[in-house]
């Protein structure tokens, strides 16, 4: 780690997690060790209680059964079974006189039982204790219950076994705690990295690309995860922006490039109006060429403008309720005279009405185009034919002409900015037409297509959403225009 990286731990995401996440799993093993370690004290010291208990039962029975002699018997078996050191044994009644006891050298510290406490006892409801005597390193579980009348019985049962396996499982805890909190740090460590890893990659591309790189991409793994779903929609992101610059750095070049030859022929036959007086009458017509070679230059700019409106989705669509045939036969009727003079017959089969929701003077923009296109790529003699389609999602407009078609390598290209195939440099234009007709489809969420075969026609289909229903009331008087 560098020296650079080692002063900036302190700010490291990766070490905020890695604290929270040792903090957290130390916290939480913790308490599960706490709650696992109090359940099994508990459950060692239920067990002990009720061996005692049953030990009690079971002296009652001899008692009941064969008298105080066969208890004694038995107390006597009792501790040589078990030990003297760890059990004792003693036979009271209840006014506090001591009627057997087992071997007590090792119990020095048990003094006599109280009469008050003999007195407390019930039937059927021993006293059960833990008791700490000086003389003893471990605790002493005691239970004092009647086991007949006017007899109680002591036993008394050393916690050294108890207290031993108790204090191995918390001795194993506190080890697996100590673990856990040693590992806890290097496994969030190493887990914060693996996930930051991804994040740190997309900051070192965003850092590259700031430098100028502007290629660089994110590298994306393999997992399919979340990281590497950030990676591919950063990469989108980028190959968008990426798309973006190369196209209004395209746009601009053309801008200027279209732009710089009508200036210079403004300057060029103003200056040349200017110095030679011969041509002072010249300067009529030439203040008209003026006139229409700027209207073309602001005709460039403000489709250009318009396109990029439409594209970058800052274009508010004045969204109405519209005829789609009835703006498609407005557009044939402005053509009309076009389409005489060229010898062009155009054709229509559309339904009665279709209608959309759409931005009338937008979608008059496009049919224009694509029907002022089809007629200018036409030679005379040719045809047009308008047909729409509808379903219940989808309207088709298409408009198929016998022009000159376009070449398959063209067909991707004539969308795009200020493009213009060879063959139709001769046609006036500037290559925006296409562009924006697409752009403003596209705005209303349709798409724009083309099909053509060199020198024997283009079909373009203009392709919206869909239809909504015909109000009831206009299909009744509902006719097609001539
Ligand atoms: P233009 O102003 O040049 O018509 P467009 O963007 O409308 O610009 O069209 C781009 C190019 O696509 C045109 O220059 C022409 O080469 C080609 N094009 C468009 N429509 C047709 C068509 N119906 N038939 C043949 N070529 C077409």
């Amino acid at each position: 780690m560098s020296l650079n990286n080692i002063l900036r731990l302190p700010q490291s995401l990766a070490l905020r997690l890695t604290l929270w996440y040792a903090a957290i799993f130390a916290l939480s093993s913790a308490a599960v060790f706490v709650f696992l370690y109090l359940l099994i004290s508990t459950t060692i010291t239920q067990r002990t209680d009720q061996d005692l208990h049953e030990d009690l039962d079971e002296f009652a029975a001899f008692l009941s059964e064969d008298g105080i002699e066969r208890v004694k018997t038995e107390m006597a078996l009792d501790t040589k079974q078990a030990e003297a050191e760890t059990t004792f044994l003693r036979l009271w009644s209840r006014d506090g006189r001591q009627l057997a006891a087992t071997d007590l050298s090792s119990w020095s510290g048990m003094g006599a039982l109280p009469v008050t406490l003999l007195r407390e006892v019930r039937d059927g409801e021993p006293l059960t204790e833990t008791l700490h005597l000086a003389q003893r390193e471990h605790g002493v579980r005691r239970v004092v219950g009647a086991i007949g009348p006017d007899v109680l019985l002591e036993i008394g049962q050393s916690l050294e076994a108890d207290e031993e396996l108790i204090a191995t499982i918390l001795h194993g805890f506190l080890l697996m705690l100590a673990a856990v909190f040693l590992f806890g740090g290097p496994i969030g460590w190493f887990m914060a990295r693996r996930a930051l890893g991804a994040i740190g990659k997309v900051t070192r591309t965003a850092d590259e690309i700031s430098r100028g790189a502007l290629d660089r991409r994110v590298p994306v793994g393999s997992q399919g995860d979340e990281l590497d779903l950030l990676a591919v929609t950063f990469n989108t992101m980028l190959n968008r922006i990426q798309a973006l610059i190369i196209g209004m750095r395209e746009m601009t070049d053309n801008l200027a490039h279209d732009l710089r030859s009508p200036l210079g022929r403004i300057r060029t036959a103003a200056e040349m109006t200017l110095t030679s007086p011969e041509r002072k009458a010249e300067r009529g017509s030439l203040a008209i060429n003026v006139i229409e070679e700027c209207d073309r230059l602001l005709e460039i700019i403000n489709t250009t403008l318009d396109i990029a409106e439409a594209e970058s989705g800052a274009a508010k669509l004045n969204l109405a309720e519209i005829d789609l045939v009835e703006l498609v036969l407005d557009a044939c009727d402005l053509f009309q005279t076009v389409a005489e003079d060229n010898r062009i017959s155009v054709t229509t089969d559309l339904p009665k009405q279709c209608h959309i929701l759409a931005d009338r003077q937008r979608l008059q923009r496009v049919v224009a185009n694509l029907l002022d296109n089809a007629l200018k790529y036409t030679t005379a003699g040719g045809t047009v034919a308008i047909s729409l389609l509808e379903n219940s999602s989808k309207v088709k407009l298409a408009i198929a002409d016998s022009g000159v078609g376009i070449s398959a390598d063209e067909q991707s290209r004539i969308f795009e900015r200020f493009y213009r195939c060879d063959r139709s440099r001769a046609q006036g234009g500037n290559g925006l037409g296409l562009s924006l007709a697409l752009a403003i489809a596209r705005a209303h969420g349709g798409d724009i297509s083309v099909t053509s075969i060199l020198g024997q026609g283009s079909t373009f289909v203009l392709e919206l959403s869909s239809p909504l229903p015909v109000p009831s009331t206009q299909i009744a008087d509902a006719s097609q225009p001539a």
